[in-house]
């Protein structure tokens, strides 16, 4: 399920103007890394932010905020 949000989008194409964006607060629990992504929120209000792996190699233990 967690991997599954982290899914790469085509970086370059914008989305719809009428899709939700938000940004997305990730903060890596290993090395305490933090990124600020803009992401675009779903109909099922699944967010996709394209974003993979931190610098430390974790591709699964973070913390993920939605700001807006
Ligand atoms: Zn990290």
């Amino acid at each position: 399920m967690r991997s599954e949000s982290l899914t790469v989008q085509e970086v370059g194409s914008e989305p719809e103007a009428s899709s939700g964006r938000v940004k997305i607060h990730i903060r890596c629990r290993k090395c305490g890394e933090v990124f600020i992504l803009r992401g675009v929120r779903d109909v099922r209000g699944h967010v996709e932010t394209g974003f993979r792996r931190c610098l430390c190699d974790n591709d699964r233990e973070f913390d993920i905020e939605t700001l807006g």
